[in-house]
Formats: structure tokens, sequence, C-alpha cells
């Protein structure tokens, strides 16, 4: 069965550099940059799509819907699902209803 990545043709990080959504490391000039990744997110209209689509294929690296890896780990894992990032994230809610449900339809963390 073929994957569906046609929301990938309205992502608003189409232009961007992808140095900001892989930063090499995790602090100094790399938590700017996920930053400013987070940023062009928080305006792309796919940001659902994009976070079920990471979600569901367990992606482990880069930001993805604008969400670093250790919170999609913490998606997966529903007791911090329900106390931790949907608490603290600045995301839509309904980017976070739709990536819970993927989380639950995946089957809640494996990884
Ligand atoms: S949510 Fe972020 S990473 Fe995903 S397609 Fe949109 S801009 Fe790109």
């Amino acid at each position: 069965m073929a994957v569906d990545v046609s929301w990938r043709e309205a992502a608003a990080c189409q232009d961007s550099d992808p140095d900001l959504f892989f930063p090499d490391g995790i602090a100094g000039p790399a938590l700017r940059q996920v930053e400013e990744a987070k940023e062009i997110c928080r305006a792309c209209p796919v940001q659902a799509a994009c976070l079920a689509w990471a979600l569901e294929h367990g992606v482990g690296f880069g930001v993805w819907g604008g969400t670093t890896e250790a919170e999609r780990r913490a998606f997966r894992q529903p007791a911090q699902r329900n106390h931790s990032s949907a608490q603290t994230t600045t995301m839509p809610a309904q980017v976070i209803a739709s990536a819970a449900s993927v989380a639950s339809a995946v089957g809640g963390g494996d990884r």
C-alpha cells in the first residue's frame, strides 16, 4: 500500500534551511535552530498531518510537526502525554488532538 505524503506539498518548510529542522546537537545554537523551526511549524497548514506522520512512523530525529524527538517520545507514552507534553506545548489543540489520536492508534510507544 502506498503511503500518502501529499500533505508535504503544502509544507511551510519547503524552502527553509534543512539545518533548522535537523540541528546538530541539543544545546547552544541547536536550541535556537529548533525554536526557529518550531516557529515555521506553528504557521504550517499541515502541522497536524506532519506530526501524525512522524508519530506513526516513529521518526526519531529532527523537528516534525512542531515537535522534537523528545516531545514525540512523550506523546507516545500515555502517562506523559496526559500530564506533561499536552500541558507545556504551544501547539494548537487540534494538532494535539490529532497527534494523540495517532499515538493511540500506533499503540503508545515501543521506542
Ligand atoms: S509542520 Fe513543520 S516540519 Fe512539518 S511540514 Fe510543516 S513546517 Fe515542515
